[in-house]
């Protein structure tokens, strides 16, 4: 049975005061916090079978090896992926998405396209503007509503043959709204084009299917899902990443290296050159064990519960906006209050304990479409409480009180 009390006494930073207060945590977009489960996984790596992989014959590598794989298996299954060599190891989204962009500056031509959203993260638009600036391909943009939805109609006005890649993430960061990735896929297949979806906020929420949803390359962080930061996993179709070169050169990617000729390695390890975040990796799958302990449909339950909550609060603040009212979306609200900028009202939450997030989240664009310069985030997990929210409501009035 789902008890946020319970779930609460996992996470002993939970137990904290910030300015001698009781830390509420509503920057749960920008990383999550981390169980004890997972803290202890990390502990005991680092005092019990700390080596390097798949290269030492003795004990402790084939420990920390075993390990490292059994990680990779968790992920795949959690991801339905097809084989567990279709789940390369990365430091996180960033380094997944650089990865697939790179592999295709060999398979692009000046007359292709691809089409990315006005709802991404700037890591999902800088790596496909240096794709373009390489290989003379033309970058297209999904527009954006009021409501912080695609407008899916532009969408298909956008596909032609010659679109061969596109981007968009499964949910917004800024914004929460949950993109239709299953009709996205479906489209863009029927002109022969390659779909990367950046999963980086939906995996705290929900657990995709890779396999169901077709999806040719999918990307996430560790450390927005309980898990440690440096660490994420890029998933690639087999097909693809066969297809796809190398990404780095160095140890652990070859199979045999002369100075006439080096072949590389076999999937995954074609993509994981140098010695990996192994720590990284195993407690990634204590992560993963950890919030399915804890179930995703519980998970989605409670955190729709509090999103209505904080958004019905929120509202009765007179003067507050908020940007992302689409009825699909996570437990993510973006805000302003009239008249005052969003880092002030962050620097009096800070001062009563409250975290929140302020700025343009990585996302000018959606900033730059509201003309907004940033806005207040507060991001819930399922480890957060209505006494929680109430205290940001308070906090809120408080510093509209104080700023006008
Ligand atoms: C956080 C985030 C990223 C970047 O993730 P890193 O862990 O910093 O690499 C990319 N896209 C979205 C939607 C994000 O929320």
């Amino acid at each position: 049975m789902f008890n946020v009390d319970n779930i609460r006494k996992d996470f002993p930073i939970l137990s904290r005061k910030v300015n001698g207060k009781p830390l509420v945590y509503f920057d749960n977009a920008a990383t999550s916090q981390t169980p004890q489960q997972v803290i202890d996984v990390i502990v005991d790596y680092y005092s019990n079978y700390n080596a390097n992989i798949h290269r030492g014959v003795h004990t402790l590598s084939q420990e920390a090896t075993d390990k490292y794989e059994q990680a990779r298996q968790k992920i795949q299954a959690h991801f339905n992926a097809k084989h567990a060599h279709e789940i390369i190891f990365t430091s996180g989204t960033t380094h997944g998405i650089n990865l697939v962009a790179n592999g295709f500056s060999s398979l692009l031509t000046k007359d292709d396209e691809i089409i990315v959203s006005a709802l991404e993260h700037h890591s999902n638009i800088v790596p496909w503007q240096m794709l373009c600036e390489r290989t003379g391909a033309t970058l297209k943009v999904i527009p954006m509503n009021q409501d912080g939805e695609l407008v899916i109609s532009e969408f298909d006005n956008l596909l032609s043959d010659k679109t061969k890649l596109v981007f968009v993430n499964h949910i917004s960061n800024a914004l929460g709204t949950i993109n239709p990735i299953e009709y996205i896929i479906k489209q863009a297949h029927l002109v022969g084009a390659a779909v990367l979806i950046d999963g980086a906020q939906s995996t705290p929420h929900i657990k995709p299917d890779v396999q169901a949803l077709g999806v040719d390359f999918y990307v996430a962080s560790a450390h927005k899902m309980c898990g440690p930061t440096g660490q994420g996993m890029l998933y690639g179709k087999e097909e693809w990443l066969k297809k796809l070169p190398p990404y780095q050169g160095g140890g652990e990617m070859i199979a045999e290296v002369t100075f006439e000729k080096t072949t590389y390695a076999d999937l995954p390890h074609k993509f994981e050159a140098g010695t990996p975040n192994i720590c990284g990796g195993i407690a990634f799958g204590a992560a993963v064990d950890y919030m399915n302990t804890i179930g995703f449909d519980n998970i989605a339950t409670y955190e729709n519960e509090l999103l209505q909550y904080a958004t019905d609060k929120l509202l009765t603040i007179e003067g507050l906006t908020i940007y992302g009212t689409s009825k699909h979306k996570t437990s993510v609200i973006s805000f302003n209050l009239d008249g005052i900028h969003p880092y002030d009202v962050g620097t009096i939450l800070d001062k009563l304990g409250i975290a929140v997030r302020t700025g343009h989240h990585c996302a000018q664009p959606i900033m730059d479409f509201y003309s907004i310069p940033g806005t207040v985030r507060a991001s819930f997990a399922f480890y957060n409480t209505k006494a929680e929210i109430d205290a940001l409501v308070e906090g809120v009035k408080k510093a509209k009180m104080m700023l006008i």
